[in-house]
């Protein structure tokens, strides 16, 4: 038997890796994280929206638990795990305090994105972007840690997980392939936490592609995702210690990833966060009208996208025959809400500030033989849109509104693409990984996306990172009593 030269071994450098290393490395328990790339902070260091939490200081409303559970349940569809939604929910105010009061994180304003039926996604007041100003202090906390005690972590970047190693039926540690040399080496540990995330970037090498395994429909769609995004924690704990893998099929396809108009078939898209629809954009399709209630869950946005907003023919902006396009319009009224988002995007040109008259000759671009679009009949559908605000009433069923769309507004095309995936390796409700005989599978647990069960078919926006830190605190909760 070896010794073992760390503690616990965390794999992946995201949110879940991240809270998993400071938990444990600030209660004296020796890490060694290891990362395929060469930063820290995987998809999670990119989330625009926010983090969820429930009942909050910072909510200006009556949002409770059981709401955010109900929410939770019904977006997905029967298929959630009801103790891992428990977790998620009722750990939710704590999460946001330990970011908040612990980390000092600012999470002070807060939305309400599709499907919720509160307020209740949080992000800093200022310039930062959520995911961005928790993992920049997650790593910052961890460096001055390491700083006083070197011997406490050791952080191997450039590393991949190549292997689950276990003795006697009990996980005790890793291979992980150097990137750059190759050289293969074993880490043993008494713990392995996977921490790797999602495989909505799987798509690449088809041979090993899980969405060509799951979900070959939707490999015709961009990624908002990271490259490095390729679903190696589950893969290498299927072949290694036979992890049940569980609802694989449940990709999120998010409705509005912006497309560059210097590089319309990237296959990599910018993400346009939930929080442009949240703060009052609407979509319209190529034909210039509304389509959708823009705040409904994220899989009816997608679907109604697909429904309505196909490219039918060649155009000038070169955008794929059979594609899906929208535009994303939002009012000058809500731009305070979002200024520093809304400036980033029209900075990278994925925004424009225009008028009726240029918004036309952009659906006149997509949609060149639309002879019934002319500004009067687009103006049309923005004041009805206005009228909607006015009176609350949307025939789309909207019921959280923004400002009128008047004079001078912001807009920018958008297309659905793989988010998130839902499915990945079974656990239990304190993290541990779950083998196809349904029994835990010792020292071994997954975090974060590489795991699954609490979002079912449909994951509400804000609660990706929420489940990073739940679970991320739950893990390490979980290896320092054992
Ligand atoms: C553009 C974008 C915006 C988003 N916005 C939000 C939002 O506002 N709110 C929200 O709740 N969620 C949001 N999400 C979802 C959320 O960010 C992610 O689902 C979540 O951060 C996943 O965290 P994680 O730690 O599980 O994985 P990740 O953050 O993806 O980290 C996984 C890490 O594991 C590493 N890794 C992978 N394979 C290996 C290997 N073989 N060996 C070693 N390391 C490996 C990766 O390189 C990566 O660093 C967004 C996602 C994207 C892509």
């Amino acid at each position: 038997m070896h010794s073992p030269t760390s503690q616990t071994i965390v794999v992946g450098s995201g949110l879940a890796g991240l809270t998993t290393t400071l938990q444990l490395i600030s209660h004296n328990h020796k890490v060694t994280l290891i990362e395929k790339t060469s930063k820290l902070g995987g998809n999670s260091i990119k989330a625009s929206s926010g983090i969820n939490g429930v009942p909050t200081i910072y909510q200006n409303n009556d949002d409770t638990v059981e709401v955010f559970k109900d929410d939770t349940l019904k977006s997905g569809k029967g298929l959630c795990n009801l103790a891992l939604v428990d977790e998620l929910t009722s750990r939710s105010r704590d999460a946001i305090e330990w970011l908040t009061q612990d980390l000092k994180i600012d999470l002070s304003s807060v939305t309400q994105l599709g499907g919720h039926s509160f307020a209740r996604t949080h992000k800093g007041a200022g310039k930062l972007p959520p995911g961005f100003a928790i993992v920049s202090t997650l790593v910052k906390r961890i460096e001055q840690i390491q700083e006083s005690n070197p011997d406490i972590l050791t952080i191997l970047k450039s590393s991949r997980l190549s292997k689950i190693l276990s003795e006697n039926g009990k996980v005790n540690g890793v291979q992980y392939q150097n990137e750059i040399t190759n050289d293969l080496k074993d880490e043993h540990g008494e713990n392995v936490v996977l921490a790797t995330g999602g495989f909505s970037a799987d798509t690449q090498n088809l041979d090993t592609s899980l969405l060509k395994q799951y979900r070959p429909d939707l490999l015709q769609f961009p990624s908002s995702n990271g490259e490095q995004t390729t679903g190696d924690g589950q893969k290498v704990a299927l072949r290694d210690v036979d992890a049940h893998l569980i609802q694989m099929d449940q990709i999120q396809v998010h409705p509005t990833g912006f497309i560059k108009l210097d590089n319309v078939e990237s296959h990599w898209k910018f993400l346009c966060g939930e929080l442009m629809r949240g703060i009052g954009g609407i979509l319209l399709s190529p034909a210039g009208k509304r389509f959708v209630n823009e705040l409904t869950t994220r899989d009816v946005v997608t679907d109604a996208v697909i429904k309505n907003c196909q490219v039918k023919q060649e155009n000038e902006m070169s955008l794929p025959v059979g594609t899906y396009v929208s535009v994303l319009v939002v009012s000058g009224d809500d731009y305070p809400k979002a200024a520093n988002h809304i400036d980033f995007y029209a900075s990278q040109g994925l925004l424009q500030k225009g008028t009726v008259e240029d918004l036309l000759k952009l659906l006149q671009k997509i949609n060149p033989e639309n002879e019934k679009l002319n500004v009067g009949s687009l103006q049309q559908v923005l004041d009805d849109y206005g009228n909607d605000v006015k009176t609350k009433q949307d025939p789309l069923g909207r019921s959280v509104f923004g400002g009128a769309i008047s004079s001078q507004f912001y807009f920018g095309l958008t297309t659905p693409v793989l988010h998130f995936a839902m499915g990945g390796i079974e656990v239990d409700s304190n993290a541990r990984a779950i083998n196809a005989q349904g029994k835990v599978i010792p020292n071994l647990y997954a975090v974060g996306e590489v795991s699954a069960g609490v979002h079912g078919a449909n994951r509400l926006g804000g609660s990706s990172l929420l489940e990073c830190v739940v679970f991320g605190k739950i893990v390490s909760q979980q290896i320092l009593n054992s």
